[in-house]
């Protein structure tokens, strides 16, 4: 298949090339798009077929459900069994935004969509290409992560290419994400809301809307052995090519046991990256030195991060040493993200 790549401009998508993309959907093609959190791998959401090819695109294990994205409010009641009434107030307070809600599903959601699950996945994208491409396709795009399976997300349209050339129809290039993590995602199937993946909206945000919500146990203690509720989350993710080690504790001691482990490597002839800030990028000797932005700035940790891991691959990098970000509000999403991506390799030189 040739894949047919397009730069598109956000803020006025070419309509021509709107429509197009659209009609390939809508005959059950496959098209990579930008959204605010990363790019997405669209198809029909309510065609099997649609879903079956995402996952063979992707390289994903086909029990992993799919997001369906929709682009307007009053999308949602038709294909699911009821709306509670927490989603509608979650709605007005976030979307369109990086909130996705799990609902229960109705017969209009094949199961090829959801994994299997009698459950639903629904997010509102804050994109205007997004949110044209998913009118032009019918109301309802089904989209993972625009890279193939394990890799880290794509925030950067070139990235698609890089993983999905010849396996879709089309890329729509509308620059680098404003985000750069995925979608934080809140389970309303229960009693009480359940964070299943750490986003951009934190608990703080759901809670000053919903009163108490809690977070699903296996994201506090990964090694619990319990199992995540998402069950994406229990995929390795993220992963670069190189073998990522983050480093916490007191600045000084992070930067020197950095240094020494990439000395070490560096000596036996390794190639090594360093993800650190601002503030301690100068410290470093090592190959490759990459600065997030600002230590505190964690909006800007989250939007680099993924775009990072991925130039250390282009690069070569076999050895990444990785300051830790744990701070600030989006400290647990950017955290859950790097952690996947390490394997959970964590050495606090300190202690
Ligand atoms: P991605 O498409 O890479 O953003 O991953 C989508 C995430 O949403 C995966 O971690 C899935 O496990 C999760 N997800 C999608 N649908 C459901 C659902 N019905 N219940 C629980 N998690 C879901
Ligand atoms: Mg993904």
């Amino acid at each position: 298949m040739k894949t047919e790549y397009i730069v598109l401009n956000t803020e006025a998508p070419d309509e021509e090339v709107i429509r197009r993309a659209g009609r390939i959907i809508r005959e059950g093609g496959l098209v990579a798009f930008p959204t605010e959190t990363v790019y997405g791998l669209g198809g029909d959401a309510l065609n099997p077929e649609s879903s079956r090819k995402i996952y063979a695109a992707k390289g994903r294990p086909s029990d992993n459900p799919l997001i369906v994205h929709v682009c307007r409010w009053k999308d949602v009641a038709p294909i699911v069994r009821s709306v509670p009434g927490e989603a509608e107030e979650l709605a007005r307070a976030f979307w369109p935004g990086p909130l996705t809600m799990i609902l229960k599903k109705n017969d209009s959601v094949p199961p090829e969509t959801t994994g299997g699950l009698d459950t639903v996945a629904i997010r509102f994208p804050d994109n205007r290409i997004a949110q044209a491409l998913i009118d032009a396709s019918g109301g309802y795009i089904a989209a993972p992560s625009a890279n193939r399976s394990g890799r880290p997300s794509p925030t950067l349209a070139r990235y698609c290419l890089e993983d999905l050339d010849g396996r879709v129809e089309m890329i729509l290039d509308g620059g680098q994400v404003g985000i750069g993590i995925e979608s934080t995602i809140v389970d309303l199937t229960e009693k009480r809301p359940v964070i299943l993946r750490p986003g951009y909206i934190t608990r703080e945000m759901l809670e000053a809307v919903l009163g108490e919500v809690e977070v699903d146990s296996a994201l506090i203690d990964p090694d619990s052995g319990v199992a995540p509720k998402a069950p994406g989350m229990k995929y390795r993710h993220y992963a670069p090519r190189g073998e990522l080690v983050i480093f916490e504790g007191e600045r000084d001691i992070v930067v020197e046991g950095i240094n020494r482990a990439a000395a070490s490597q560096m000596a036996a002839g390794k190639k090594t990256g360093v993800i650190c800030t601002d503030e301690t990028k100068l410290l470093y000797e090592a190959d490759s030195v990459k600065s997030t932005g600002s230590r505190g700035d964690d909006e800007s940790a989250a939007r680099e991060l993924f775009r990072i891991l991925r130039e250390f691959d282009d690069e070569g990098v076999e050895r990444i040493y990785s300051e830790s970000f744990d701070e600030g509000p989006l400290g647990q999403a950017i955290m859950n993200r790097l952690m996947k991506a390490a394997g959970h390799k964590v050495i606090s030189p300190g202690n």
